[in-house]
């Protein structure tokens, strides 16, 4: 049987130690059978198990190989849609809860943090940079947004404010959420997957889903084993494929890619990033920066649509690295990986169940870090009985791809495009 080892990031080179947990094997039998190991998967068994149920977990590769072990490790509250789109398609009632979570998921990463010890370079602080006047607007009517459902910890930035910041002239001002931040994600995952083993919870790695056979108690088959179970929750994202038809016909994986410098001295780190928060600017495809724990430069962005491997990370990446700091143009480039996060039409997550017993929640869009943990909660708050939260998400509208499966990609790109002029244009 083959072996799938993390891909080749900076955060994999500086990982925790963490134990090699063997593949699933013969037939077992439990509450709730989680397909996944990523913040969802992990998250959602978490919660369970400080509830009381049973939970194993069926990772197809090692915990944290997808989107939450590669991830940019922005704490980036809210959602990658504004809670206006919600209040004018659901209406206010709705928007109202789902405004309510938007700031949970920082929250949630901080208590576990804690409460488990978890070594992760955890940082408060995270600002949204714009180019132009128009991004200005848009941030200060997030703003207003954003306080009309409690969420009054955000500040905006002039132009001397940004600049006190992030060293570098290309933007007009922004906004700070001090209740962001950043974090080493592959850490934050693994420090979460020891807190489920230490609740009693079974993780099985290079364990590779193969079938689910839906039914009263639903059988989750791999090539070598199977769980049976009460409940299962499908939390595979960009990584799942098609073991969930339904799943993959709503959703697309789009590849954004990162890069690590050198570590940079202190007085250059210094420099850079003065207050040490992490940075993403207001374009739609967007760039989003900040410091590692030993002071690399952790730069992310582009989006290659439909998740091929770009041939060159760091032929796409460095060029906007030294057009936003021109004083690394001779920095050196440690490591550069890519890695998929799932995209929706709506850019709205997707959050429902399949049958009676099959639960699934997918498709942050690009924002995962905090969704996704909240997205544990509210899964496993339904597994328990409690699923007002649950049905507040499981009634936005999923939407197919335009162009289906086979134009999905073509489609989206010319999208991306699209919005990229407007970026370029400030219109
Ligand atoms: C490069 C990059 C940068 C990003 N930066 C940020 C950021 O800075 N801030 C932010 O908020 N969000 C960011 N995101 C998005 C965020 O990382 C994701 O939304 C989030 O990590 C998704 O978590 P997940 O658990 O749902 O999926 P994943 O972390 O992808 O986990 C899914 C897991 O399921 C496993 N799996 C799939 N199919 C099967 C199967 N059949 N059987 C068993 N296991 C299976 C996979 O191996 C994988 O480990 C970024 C994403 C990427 C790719």
């Amino acid at each position: 049987m083959s072996y799938t080892e993390h891909t080749g990031s900076y955060y994999a080179a500086s990982a925790n130690p963490s134990p090699e947990r063997p593949p699933l094997q013969g037939s077992h039998e439990t509450d709730v059978c989680v397909i996944g190991a990523g913040y969802t998967g992990i998250s959602t068994a978490l919660f369970l198990l400080e509830h009381g149920f049973r939970v194993t977990v069926l990772e197809a590769a090692k915990v944290g190989f997808g989107a939450s072990g590669r991830n940019g490790g922005q704490i980036v509250n809210s959602y990658s849609r504004d809670i206006d789109v919600i209040e004018r398609t659901l209406g206010n009632d709705q928007a109202r809860m789902l405004g309510d979570m938007a700031f949970e998921g920082g929250r949630i990463i901080r208590d576990r943090v804690k409460r488990y010890g978890i070594k992760c370079d955890l940082k408060d602080g995270g600002v949204f940079a714009a180019f132009n006047q128009k991004q200005m607007d848009h941030l200060q009517a997030q703003k207003q947004l954003w306080e009309r459902y409690g969420h009054t910890e955000l500040q905006m930035l002039d132009t001397a404010g940004i600049q006190n910041v992030v060293n570098t002239d290309l933007y007009v001002g922004g906004m700070l959420d001090m209740s962001g931040g950043h974090i080493h994600p592959l850490n934050l995952v693994l420090g979460e997957a020891a807190a489920v083993e230490s609740l009693g919870g079974i993780i099985h790695e290079q364990s590779r889903v193969i079938r689910v056979d839906q039914g009263a108690r639903a059988v989750v088959n791999t090539e070598q084993g199977q769980v049976t179970a009460k409940f299962v929750v499908v939390a595979g994202n960009a990584y799942l494929g098609d073991l969930i038809p339904q799943l993959a016909a709503k959703s697309m994986p789009c590849g954004t890619q990162v890069v690590a410098t050198e570590p940079l001295s202190p007085e250059m780190a210094h420099a850079l990033l003065p207050q040490d928060y992490c940075v993403e600017d207001c374009s739609y495809l967007l760039d989003y920066y900040r410091l590692s724990g030993d002071r690399r430069l952790i730069f992310g962005g582009g989006v290659v649509y439909g998740a091929r491997d770009p041939a060159d990370v760091v032929s796409l990446v460095r060029p906007n690295l030294v057009k936003t700091f021109p004083q690394l143009k001779d920095v050196k480039i440690d490591y550069a990986w890519t890695g998929n996060f799932l995209l929706t039409v709506s850019r709205l997550p997707q959050v429902g169940r399949i049958g009676n017993n099959i639960y699934y929640s997918q498709g942050c869009s690009g924002h995962g870090v905090t969704f996704t943990h909240v997205a544990g909660k509210i899964l496993a708050e339904a597994l328990r009985g409690q699923a007002e939260r649950f049905d507040a998400f499981a009634a936005l509208p999923h939407y197919p791809f335009p162009g289906g499966r086979l134009l999905r990609v073509p489609f989206t790109a010319m999208g991306a495009w699209y919005y990229q002029m407007r970026d370029k244009l400030g219109i």
